[in-house]
């Protein structure tokens, strides 16, 4: 395998189901991916296309990278994570051999997902001065899309942002990335599904899951974690000074239910 810090390559063990709540998202990546992958006859008779990408928004820590990972796990596809950001850092010229390599490695690893982490870095109106530098690394990103450059077969693209009103609007045409799908904090229900994921290796007893739930309205997937991480250190902590590895309970969660804040309203107040 071709990779180095620019490309990360990795065998994805999430599925969909252990991504919690995202119903439309999840509907969204089974029609443009999964169900044309199991249905192929259908795609054929109505002359579906397959290779277009998909573009997740949304604040920070709310599973665009965790649900792109679990599709990758469903289709039992080589994940690759790229950053722009890093790529843009090169050389112009360096940046386009590079964005093309990096193509070349995943197409000869289908199926494959190749998962662009913040897509607005190559966005117009970040940067002026960057700007040429940009406008070549986009031409260079849709002329792979639309695979002048090779064959896209089993290459699924996807792409996330916080600053979905940067994306160069030429990425958002027919054929390239043209959804552009929200990822926003978990409801109830899925909040609910998150803590039990996130507790699924812990010994627990009598934890009000539904209740601290309630307790954590605008928290995103990456704060629920961390809640959880922080109810295990309690006990972890405890264990540590009687020798004692007891269960976590509710009453764990107190203290650092009163210091993690959630994180995603800061990305709506920037976002009005
Ligand atoms: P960023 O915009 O900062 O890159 P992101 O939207 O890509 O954030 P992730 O990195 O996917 O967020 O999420 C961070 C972590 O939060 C995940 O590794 C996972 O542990 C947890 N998480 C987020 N959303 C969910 C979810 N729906 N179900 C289960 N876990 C989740």
């Amino acid at each position: 395998l071709n990779t180095d810090d620019i490309i990360e390559a990795e065998d994805s063990s999430i599925y969909l189901d252990d991504v919690g709540g995202m119903h439309q998202v999840k509907k969204r990546l089974n029609l443009t991916f999964l169900a044309p992958l199991k249905n192929p006859e259908l795609v054929k008779k109505y002359g579906k296309k397959t290779s277009s990408g998909l573009i997740l928004y949304g604040p920070p820590g709310c599973g665009k990278t965790f649900i792109a990972r679990a599709l990758a796990g469903e289709i039992g596809a080589k994940f690759f994570t790229v950053s722009l950001a890093d790529i843009l850092d090169m050389y112009i010229g360096e940046s386009e051999k590079k964005l093309h390599e990096i193509f070349e490695t995943a197409r000869r690893n289908t199926p494959a997902i190749l998962f662009f982490d913040e897509l607005d870095a190559i966005g117009q109106k970040r940067s002026n001065l960057k700007n040429s530098g940009m406008r070549t690394l986009v031409n260079q990103l849709l002329n792979e899309m639309d695979s002048v450059e090779g064959n896209n077969e089993g290459l699924f693209i996807l792409a996330a942002t916080n600053l979905p009103w940067d994306i160069d609007s030429a990425l958002k045409r027919p054929g390239r990335f043209d959804r552009v799908v929200p990822v926003f904090p978990p409801d109830q229900e899925a909040r609910e599904h998150i803590l039990r994921y996130h507790l699924r290796d812990t010994p627990f007893e009598d934890v009000d899951v539904e209740a601290i739930a309630k307790q954590t309205e605008q928290f995103s997937g990456a704060d629920l974690a961390h809640l959880v991480q922080s109810a295990i250190e309690v006990v972890f902590e405890e264990s540590l000074e009687t020798g004692e590895a007891r269960a976590v309970s509710n009453t764990d969660f107190e203290q650092p239910l009163k210091e993690v804040k959630p994180s995603t309203r800061q990305w709506f107040e920037s976002a009005r």
